[in-house]
């Protein structure tokens, strides 16, 4: 009997992997294998949201392979060592897996290509690095020609997927650890490959097909109107390229011209996913440096950082965001760019401390992403926001939450607020203040800046640095 191993890192699914089944056609026997690395674990990069995540969908993945006549194998070391372990113990005759692109991944993926026989399948990418390039084979730092050429590479249809295997053999010796099991009720995402698949179809298909008014929906946080499966494609629950070809199929079925419209901003998101992977395995200098612009006077104040992670900036919108990202691990896009505008550019703080903070709370927290958003927002970054494009705080709370009930879901103590003072608080008279029971100072703090002042302060920092 032939055995391999199936290495699982960021593809915790059996629908569509490449790896798995390039796995179970080479061999008689698979060894799904997870391991524990303690480098990632001890990360400052690392949080306890989206590790519970990350072991649920371990306990659904070892389930769904044990109704197959599988079981998936813990491992806690480092990678290669437990590799070499288990394929001396088993007498493995290769190790399939799909590549990762971050440097760390990219270092200790070589260290284990030195040693055993690794064949690397697919990609969390719909299209991997190296295949979007421009016409003189360099790589695209702008967006809007990256995803041009992105969209003119052919994506696969549906009957190319790779099927749900129904049965795997697994030896049966191998020893395992326990996956941990994490309390339900502290994660506010369910997990699992049913429940991703079925957020996909709710999205792209069902009754109300939210991808058709995604475009006018996409910027309400007060709503629910995107598609919510960032957490599912960062672990590959869900394969980004089958949910590019649900948004191609919803394209091509759209009702009407706004319909079609919305889906195609739907897959341009998920090209912003590609595009920023891309970045970061060329340019992985970004991992820790501006693209652009040259040295930021920051002023890295560490109470404004505090006051900022806690959510009592006195700006509510932004007080509301954060908030929600250390309650759930989640937060809505526009927040996230409103909240890392204000980090940056009214408090000049540092990119890089919201970053690592971001990464310490979010469940879909990814390293090309979440550097990418952060870089863009910062105007630092590749095709970022100029530096002079500042988020007004009010101003995008009264456009995007026009009634206040997503400020109204994170900060209680607002209730009885009218909605006219809903986004500007300290605009409140002292009698309002005090019939409200929301005095500013006491039940709800005053702004830490002046926006406009901030505003002038960020503009003669950055206008340095260009
Ligand atoms: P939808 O709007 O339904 O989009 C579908 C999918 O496309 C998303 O699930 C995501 O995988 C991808 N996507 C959407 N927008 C972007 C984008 N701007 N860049 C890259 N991919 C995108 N996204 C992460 O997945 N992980 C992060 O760590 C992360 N950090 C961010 C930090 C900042 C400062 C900013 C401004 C954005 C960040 N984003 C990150 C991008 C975006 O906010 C989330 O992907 C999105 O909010 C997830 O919600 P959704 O699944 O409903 O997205």
């Amino acid at each position: 009997m032939s055995v391999s191993i199936w290495w699982i890192r960021r593809d915790l699914r059996l629908t569509d992997n490449f790896a798995l089944v390039s796995a179970l056609n080479y061999s008689d026997e698979i060894l799904p294998v997870f391991i524990l690395d303690p480098q990632l674990l001890k990360s400052k990069y690392v949080g306890e949201k989206r590790l519970d995540f990350l072991f649920n969908n371990l306990r659904d993945l070892d389930r769904n392979l044990r109704q197959r006549g599988s079981r998936l194998i813990l491992r806690h070391g480092n990678p290669l060592e437990e590799l070499v372990k288990i394929s001396t113990e088993t007498r493995t005759t290769a190790v399939f897996a799909e590549p990762d692109y971050s440097p760390y991944a990219r270092r200790r993926d070589q260290a284990v290509s030195n040693i055993l026989p690794v064949h690397w399948c697919g990609s969390p990418a719909v299209h991997p690095p190296g295949s979007v390039l421009r016409s003189d084979g360099e790589p695209y730092t702008v967006f809007t020609p990256f995803s041009r050429t992105w969209k003119s590479l052919p994506l696969p249809d549906i009957s190319s997927f790779h099927p749900t295997p129904q049965r795997i053999q697994t030896p049966s010796q191998t020893s395992s650890l326990e996956i941990l099991e994490v309390a339900g009720e502290k994660i506010s995402f369910p997990a699992g490959e049913r429940e991703a698949q079925e957020r996909l179809q709710a999205f792209v298909g069902g009754n109300r097909n939210p991808i058709y008014q995604y475009k006018e929906m996409r910027n309400r946080p007060d709503i629910e109107g995107t598609s919510v499966l960032s957490p599912y494609l960062r672990f590959g629950i869900l394969s980004a390229r089958q949910a590019a070809v649900e948004a191609k199929s919803a394209i091509q079925n759209a009702p009407d011209g706004n319909s079609r419209q919305s889906a195609e901003t739907w897959l341009n998101e998920l090209i912003w996913r590609d595009f920023y992977i891309h970045i970061l395995y060329h340019f992985p200098i970004v991992r820790t440096q501006n693209f652009r612009l040259g040295k930021i006077a920051w002023q890295n104040n560490r109470q404004d950082f505090t006051t900022w992670c806690e959510g009592s900036t006195g700006y509510p919108i932004v007080d509301a965001g954060m908030r929600q990202l250390v309650a759930t691990g989640w937060m809505h896009n526009r927040v996230r760019m409103i909240t890392a505008s204000f980090l940056t550019k009214d408090l000049l703080v540092d990119w890089r401390w919201g970053e690592r903070f971001f990464m310490q709370h979010l469940i879909d927290g990814d390293p090309a992403a979440n550097n990418g958003g952060w870089q863009w927002t910062a105007g630092t970054g590749t095709d970022a926001a100029p530096y002079f494009r500042i988020f007004n705080p009010v101003l995008q709370s009264k456009k995007f939450d026009l009634y206040g009930n997503y400020i109204l879901e994170w900060l209680p103590e607002l209730a009885n607020v009218p909605l006219e003072y809903i986004h500007e608080p300290w605009k409140m008279p002292p009698e309002i203040q005090k019939s409200t029971r929301c005095s500013i100072g006491e039940h709800y703090p005053a702004p830490i800046v002046d926006h406009h002042w901030a505003r002038e302060r960020a503009l003669r920092a950055f206008s340095k640095a260009q």
